[in-house]
């Protein structure tokens, strides 16, 4: 790409590098937005200004939120008692969407896999054993993905979290095995909450 003009290069080679982008989409993308209104590619430029300037991990669960604690955590028409465990606040937003999940969410941000060096330290981990501590759960739901590392995480997970008598599940395996829980249709994702299992 060295033929285009240096701002144009940057623009091409910031875009190659968001998930899902070869080259050829990011050239295209480039184009795009250079035939655009000058207003509409500014409100692109300061899109992702704002969010990443106002967007933190909520201090409570690890979701991604504006305000902090997050809404969820500060909804007092949850169930306080239940807390959901994802590896991803991707993973928040798509058990939203079934909208039968009311409690609340801790978001480990990854998963335990030691062929990639990522262990239990290397997640949101620790936080949730202390937030157990400090509050009343009667019950951990544990919807990691269900894929190796989903499935260790959840393992390993549960065994720090049995000695403290709160009942822990497993969503059920209407998620398909090897499968993302983001890309999930709805009615499987309540089935596999419908059907989890006690560990
Ligand atoms: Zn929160």
């Amino acid at each position: 790409m060295k033929h285009y003009a240096k701002p144009l290069n940057n623009l091409i080679s910031e875009l190659s590098k968001l998930p899902g982008i070869g080259g050829k989409t990011a050239q295209r993308l480039a184009f795009h937005i250079l035939s655009q209104e000058d207003k509409d590619a500014l409100a692109l430029a300061d899109a992702i200004m704002q969010a990443k300037k106002n967007m933190r991990y909520c201090s409570i669960c690890g979701n991604l939120t504006d305000i902090d604690p997050c809404s969820i955590c500060n909804d007092s028409t949850r169930d306080h008692s239940v807390i959901c465990v994802v590896e991803s606040p991707r993973d928040v937003s798509a058990m939203e969407r079934i909208k039968e999940f009311h409690g609340l969410y801790h978001v480990l941000h990854g998963s335990i896999s030691p062929m990639d060096g990522i262990g239990p330290d290397d997640i949101n981990l620790k936080q949730l054993i202390i937030r157990l501590q400090n509050t009343d759960v009667n019950e951990v739901i544990l919807a990691t993905n269900p894929n190796i590392e989903g499935e260790a995480t959840a393992m390993y997970t549960a065994r720090l979290i049995k000695p403290s008598g709160i009942k822990v599940t497993r969503i059920a395996h209407g998620v398909p095995v090897g499968g993302d829980l983001e890309y999930a249709d709805e009615i499987t994702l309540s089935k596999a909450m419908e059907g989890r299992r006690e560990l």
